[in-house]
């Protein structure tokens, strides 16, 4: 077998061994020999379509060190009788602990009181601050991401609602939280978090109709995917919203420092993280390592 790693950052390129490159396919193509190569690994940076593998003329395995697969020709892949893996679970738990990052750093403050930190003032006045104990959680999407999410949420003491278009009873009975409807959802909870996958069905699930519904002083975290999001709407409700958190943006490929969301001091946007950890990276490797032979 000859496999080449792809998209390799510094990070994953201290646990992956292996032939490594920190170009994506379509950069790499212009310096490498694909005659002879049987497998490749990479991430959503590179783009695995019929005209690029059609470079390679005895690959055997993809492997995308992602769970998404929509940066593949999967339809090629099939017909030229190689394999695509991907990397299903490496630690729903992180995207879980960024939710709560991005929440408290808005509840608790962390981010607004910086300024007058730094020009020397250390008062708490005008810095009240939310608990998180006894307010309703309310959960779209109770899939790895989502579940996790609800058991740290009960051991900060909320309620938890959910909404998914599957209901995962054993789970419900497990960790204690109740189906709703997504309208219900919105018009109950003090604080929305996503986590369903971006479909035709999810695309734009916050809208302003929904906004709407949602009481006055909601807290929104996203860390799912941006499009599922209406951007549009969130800022013409901006001041609906306590507090926004996204570690995901619609178009994020396309970010500046023009972003719109940029000048409102009720949003936080990290640069899609949550995934992004010590314990993650060496996850991917070995993951990656073990489906390679
Ligand atoms: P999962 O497949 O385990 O769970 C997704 C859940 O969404 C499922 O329970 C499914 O039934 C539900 N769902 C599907 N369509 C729905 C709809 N129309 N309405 C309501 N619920 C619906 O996925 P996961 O591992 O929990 O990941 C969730 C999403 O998080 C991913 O799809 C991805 O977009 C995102 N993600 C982000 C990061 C990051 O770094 N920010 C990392 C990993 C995943």
């Amino acid at each position: 077998m000859h496999i080449i790693h792809l998209d390799v950052d510094q990070e994953l390129d201290k646990h992956l061994a292996g032939e490594k490159y920190s170009e994506s396919l379509q950069q790499a193509l212009q310096s490498i020999d694909p005659a002879d190569i049987t497998g490749i690994t990479m991430k959503t940076g590179s783009r695995a379509d019929a005209v690029t593998l059609s470079h390679f003329p005895v690959l055997k395995l993809l492997i995308t060190r992602t769970v998404g697969m929509d940066h593949i020709d999967l339809e090629y892949c099939k017909k030229q009788g190689i394999e695509v893996k991907n990397i299903l679970d490496y630690g729903a738990f992180n995207i879980a602990e960024h939710v709560f990052a991005l929440l408290l750093s808005g509840t608790r403050n962390i981010l607004s009181t910086q300024k007058e930190i730094h020009d020397g003032t250390f008062t708490f006045k005008g810095h009240l601050g939310v608990s998180l104990k006894g307010k309703i959680l309310g959960v779209v999407g109770t899939g790895r991401i989502g579940l996790e999410v609800i058991s740290r949420a009960n051991a900060f003491g909320m309620k938890v609602l959910a909404y998914d278009v599957y209901q995962n009873v054993e789970a419900q009975k497990e960790r204690g939280f109740e189906y709703v409807s997504l309208v219900e959802l919105a018009k109950k909870s003090d604080i929305i978090t996503l986590h369903t996958p971006l479909l035709d069905s999810t695309r734009h699930m916050v809208n302003s109709a929904l906004i709407q519904l949602m009481k006055d002083g909601i807290i929104l975290i996203n860390t799912a995917r941006g499009e599922l999001v209406d951007t549009a709407a969130l800022i013409d409700n901006i001041k609906k919203f306590r507090w926004i958190g996204l570690d995901v943006l619609e178009g994020e490929k396309d970010f500046t420092k023009d972003h719109p969301l940029l000048k409102f001091q009720n949003v936080v946007i990290t640069p899609h993280v949550a995934f992004y950890s010590d314990a993650s990276v060496k996850k991917i490797a070995e993951e990656t390592a073990r489906m390679s032979v």
